[in-house]
């Protein structure tokens, strides 16, 4: 099947007289008839459900559904993507261990890594994602168990070259985390170039209508845990809560997500509700065809923006005189998403003055949706900070992050025309 088929009839093939649509498993416990099969799932030596917490079968098949979709091995659905992102990464680093990442993330990310994790005893390091492959290399460590980046950052848009990140990570005999919340499978996919793991903000183009809090890992199943084997004794080393037994010569490619399910959503419990994992398959049916609309939308409304003379700047990989474009060429040929941002002359207070003069955009948290939203880091998500600060963490004082929806371009233009005049 191709891309656009899975996200129609992906992961779900039911059986004669079955239900066409994905059915909600509403029930937190499944019933067993003998004391023997419920131990055997207990055990992990028999598959089966017998709690939500650990696995749900509406949710496993919206799972199976995103890991045909980014040609994956196996997956698992979280609570959100920020659950996902760290159930990523802490699947195969614990106390004493040391990962790096793209400084170009979701700052909601940036926080969990540079703050929450460094409080678990698990260091970051932050690069510029930009840097040579021997630049790079200098960051690696003897305890360095991961490299993270996202396929387009938010908020800056700009592209990771993953054949760079994968060739670090494996050079290094560790794992290339992928968060591909914003291109989407439909635009992108990491394993294709060499990412071994994949996470998603499910709430975003996936879900595309603000409707539920989200979030994906999907594994690969081509890195070899046992060939890295004294990096990750979590995975080669026998785990005493499962009676001694080892993920990475058990389960084989599945290893890193049976550890995941297994382990920690047992003992963390981020579960996604199967009634949003419904509605997450609803928003996958039509993903293929509203991407394509995102990207077409986004191109005009950027290349307006870009012949604007009171837009400072604008960065959008799409457009031909983007930094990104050849980037974007290679590893995102249909486009990258919805998302751009750029900056308006005069500062803050023009910002200010533009943002209340939309009538049909809205300003909003949220992005990658149906709807046009705008955010202004430095008013909203970053008001505390000065503008140094942000410009410290990499957010331009003046960076509109602009979320182009499916309305008619024409309007979206019009909006942002008037609003303009106003300043
Ligand atoms: C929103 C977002 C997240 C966090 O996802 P939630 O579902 O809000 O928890 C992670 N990564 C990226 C790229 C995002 O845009």
């Amino acid at each position: 099947m191709n891309i656009d088929t899975k996200c129609v009839q992906g992961g779900y093939r039911p059986g004669n007289g079955e239900p066409r649509q994905v059915p909600i498993y509403q029930s937190t416990t499944w019933k067993y008839a003998t004391s023997d099969e419920m131990g055997a799932l207990f055990d992990l030596e028999a598959s089966g459900y017998f709690y939500t917490r650990l696995q749900n079968p509406t949710n496993d098949t919206v799972a199976a559904k995103l890991c045909e979709m980014e040609g994956g091995f196996a997956a698992m659905l979280t609570s959100s993507g920020q659950a996902a992102n760290f159930y990523a990464v802490f699947n195969i680093c614990e106390c004493g261990d040391h990962f790096i990442s793209s400084s170009s993330i979701y700052g909601g990310t940036y926080n969990l890594f540079g703050v929450t994790m460094k409080k678990m005893g698990i260091e970051c390091t932050f690069v510029d994602q930009d840097l040579p492959l021997e630049e790079l290399q200098k960051y690696i460590r003897p305890n360095t168990k991961c490299i993270f980046g996202e396929t387009i950052t938010n908020p800056t848009c700009t592209v990771l070259d993953f054949e760079k990140f994968a060739k670090l990570a494996h050079n290094n005999g560790i794992p290339l985390i992928v968060d591909n919340t914003f291109a989407t499978p439909v635009n992108c996919r990491p394993i294709e170039f060499g990412a071994d793991i994949v996470t998603h903000s499910t709430t975003k183009y996936i879900d595309g209508h603000a409707s539920s809090v989200g979030g994906a890992i999907i594994d690969s199943g081509n890195f070899d845990w046992m060939a890295s084997a004294e990096k990750f004794p979590g995975l080669t080393t026998p785990d005493e809560s499962y009676h001694g037994l080892t993920y990475a010569t058990k389960f084989g490619k599945g290893a890193y997500i049976t550890k995941a399910t297994a382990q920690l959503m047992r003992d963390l419990g981020s579960i996604q509700a199967p009634q949003n994992a419904y509605y997450i398959n609803i928003g996958l049916e039509s993903l293929h065809v509203r991407m394509e609309r995102h990207c077409r939308n986004a191109l005009k409304v950027a290349e307006f923006l870009e012949n604007n003379d009171k837009v400072a700047w604008v960065n959008y990989p799409d457009l031909k005189t983007n930094k990104y474009f050849e980037l974007k060429n290679k590893y995102l040929p249909k486009g990258s998403c919805g998302v751009m941002c750029f900056g308006i002359k005069g500062g803050r207070e023009q910002s200010i003055k533009f943002m209340d003069s939309l009538k049909l955009i809205s300003i909003v948290t949220h992005v990658a949706d149906a709807r046009t939203c705008l955010l202004h880091p430095a008013s909203h998500t970053h008001r505390q900070l000065t503008d140094d600060q942000l410009r410290e963490a990499g957010i331009a004082p003046d960076l509109i992050r602009l979320s182009i929806g499916l309305e008619d371009a024409d309007d979206i233009i019009e909006d942002i025309k008037q609003a303009l005049d106003q300043i």
